[in-house]
């Protein structure tokens, strides 16, 4: 045992040694380059593949007995050049069956003895009987036996499916919100997804690592009791065949102007003002090239919603709307957080055109995205645009930017805590957010490199590696490349795997590439080495030559951070010096930097609220 680990080792500092400008990648990504679906300028590859779903879903929930019934036929298209054996279905709400791995608590009622439970499957118009499928860590495998799926070839899957809707109010990501408001992801029979470096993907939905989902277009019919509104992933086909005629103008008008209007309140729905007398409610929505779907019932909410203009080439719009319930404090306000901040994500950060026609922040119980889609509890006054902006922000990553997010977080939460913080600044006029919260933490051991794969963490190191320190590393990397490079690299990266799935090299290689600058010095520490950033004053010495003071910056951590340094000079007067991270890129351990000429100083101070710095003791200095 010793020795083998010894030899090992031995290998590794061995390539390590002969590869220091190189980003370590693990052996199993290297058959992506080798066989061309990736390549080292970040673009995908010549054989660059993805497979392909299309979902005709029809769906009822029963609001008394909380039951999901649903039937759906799958085409799905093997774009790999490898014979598919087996196909593997997500069972994502599988986590609330007896004896599932989960990461937190549940409510025991909402335990159940078999998870979802599947009526029946056919494949190609045949059965396939329950002993050539296997459920577990949420996922079924279905062995396709003497029909495998050959390379290019399209099939077709039928499952008919129940499960029970978790009634805690606590339960997280989806919410019996009240008796008959209902949020609903998680809950069809999904295929995962098989790609070009992993194969079939087995992360197990524990409760923590969410989206990992293959791009497929849907066509979706939800069935409800009368009363209801069915608020859903795309596009609603047939309002008119629901909505009383002025609240179907209502709706209507709502796609023309950025104003936000309501379209009905509760008060509305008491009064038999909005929907047209029927025995039940019908809904049918259409997405496509979406990596989920999801659905929201209610039969008092309000809906307030607006039209912002997205793309200002084509005048293209994102209908936005916000879903409440009355004795909510901060959602009468939503529709316009949300759809201001949709317009600032398309112009300015990230500066892309908001990928999807419509967008819908319901009130529910979490903060939690799902494509054109978002569950977000009540919060306060000044928690709703931060909160609003992050989860809409997801939209970019990890929707419209297929990554992993089961093994790589980084690459969508980093990216929607960058875009909540700076997005909230903006429409809130106010620098209130800071990003301490990673500086406290750095360098101990409750958190790890975020190139550790996500499946494997929990907790604090989940949440640092996947939030917090990616969040500082791209406000770094804004400061580093400044916004017009910064908007290129991204924009490119987004243009070149928008509708793909990057992985992280994908993202790297692509910030090189267009940057025209390897930044493999910046990538190393922050996403692949254990560390912490720390900046601290040495000391201030004269330079008679240059007739000025020189602070001496020392650079105790090997995450290299930006220098923000405020003087006081003995006359009073004040400067602030700025450099970017750049100025450790050769791994220089100490910066000079000079008072005004002539001046001498009298104190200096380092640091901003956008800069981590694990210790601030040694930030200031005095004469
Ligand atoms: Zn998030």
């Amino acid at each position: 045992m010793i020795r083998i680990a010894t030899t090992l080792i031995g290998l590794f500092l061995l390539l390590q040694a002969g590869a220091q400008n190189q980003l370590f990648q693990p052996r199993n990504f290297q058959k992506a380059y080798t066989s061309g679906t990736r390549s080292l300028d970040g673009k995908p590859g010549p054989s660059y593949w993805q497979n392909h779903a299309a979902y005709d879903i029809d769906a009822a929930l029963d609001p008394k007995t909380l039951m999901l019934t649903g039937k759906e036929k799958i085409k799905y298209t093997n774009n790999s050049p490898d014979t598919l054996r087996i196909v593997r279905f997500k069972l994502i709400h599988d986590v609330y069956k007896k004896g599932a791995a989960r990461d937190g608590e549940v409510a025991p009622g909402d335990v159940s003895d078999k998870g979802v439970s599947i009526a029946y499957l056919q494949y190609d118009g045949k059965a396939i009987p329950p002993e050539k499928r296997r459920a577990s860590n949420t996922y079924m495998t279905v062995r396709l036996g003497e029909s495998p799926i050959a390379p290019g070839a399209s099939v077709e899957f039928e499952v008919a499916w129940s499960y029970k809707l978790p009634a805690d109010d606590k339960a997280s990501r989806e919410c019996v919100c009240d008796p008959s408001t209902f949020f609903v992801p998680y809950w069809y029979p999904q295929i995962a997804v098989y790609d070009d470096y992993h194969g079939w993907a087995d992360a197990p939905f524990t409760g923590t690592q969410e989206f990992y989902h293959e791009f497929a277009d849907y066509d979706v019919t939800i069935n409800m009791p009368k009363g209801y509104m069915v608020w859903a992933t795309g596009e609603w086909q047939n309002a008119s065949d629901l909505l009383q005629e002025p609240v179907l103008q209502k709706w209507q008008a709502a796609h023309q102007t950025a104003t936000v209007s309501s379209i009905w309140k509760e008060a509305d729905l008491k009064a038999g003002q909005v929907f047209k007398k029927l025995k039940s409610h019908q809904f049918h929505y259409k997405a496509s090239n979406v990596p989920d779907f999801c659905f929201a019932a209610s039969d008092h909410y309000n809906w307030d919603a607006a039209s912002v203009v997205v793309d200002d080439n084509t005048g293209r719009q994102t209908f936005v709307s916000a879903a409440y319930d009355s004795g909510s404090r901060d959602f009468y306000q939503v529709a316009d957080i949300a759809s201001r901040g949709i317009r600032l994500m398309s112009t300015w950060l990230p500066g892309y055109p908001f990928p999807y026609p419509c967008h819908t922040v319901f009130n529910g119980n979490d903060g939690m995205e799902f494509p054109m889609m978002v569950n977000d509890a009540s919060v306060s006054e000044k928690s709703v645009a931060s909160l609003t902006l992050h989860e809409t922000a997801h939209t970019y990553f990890p929707f419209m930017m297929g990554i992993n997010e089961q093994e790589y977080a980084w690459m969508d939460e980093g990216w929607a805590s960058f875009f909540d913080f700076l997005l909230a600044d903006s429409l809130t006029n106010s620098k209130d957010g800071s990003i301490r919260g990673y500086a406290n933490v750095a360098g101990t051991d409750y958190e790890v490199p975020p190139m550790v794969r996500a499946r494997f963490l929990s907790g604090s190191a989940y949440g640092i590696a996947s939030y917090s320190r990616p969040q500082a590393a791209y406000l770094t990397l804004l400061d580093l490349l400044g916004y017009d490079k910064f908007h290129t690299c991204m924009s490119t990266y987004m243009d070149r795997w928008k509708g793909k799935h990057p992985m992280p090299y994908d993202f790297f290689y692509t910030f090189n590439d267009v940057s025209g600058q390897n930044l493999n010095w910046f990538w190393k520490p922050w996403f692949f080495d254990w560390g912490f950033p720390d900046l601290g004053i040495n000391g201030v010495v004269r330079d008679e030559a240059a007739n000025a003071d020189i602070v001496l910056i020392d650079r105790n951590g090997n995450i290299p951070i930006p220098v923000y340094l405020s003087i006081t000079y003995t006359d009073g007067s004040t400067s602030i010096e700025q450099r970017t991270a750049e100025v450790w890129r050769n791994g220089a351990e100490q910066l000079r930097i000079a008072g005004a000429t002539g001046k001498s100083i009298s104190s200096a101070v380092l640091g901003s609220r956008t800069i981590p710095d694990t210790d601030r003791k040694n930030n200031s200095w005095k004469k």
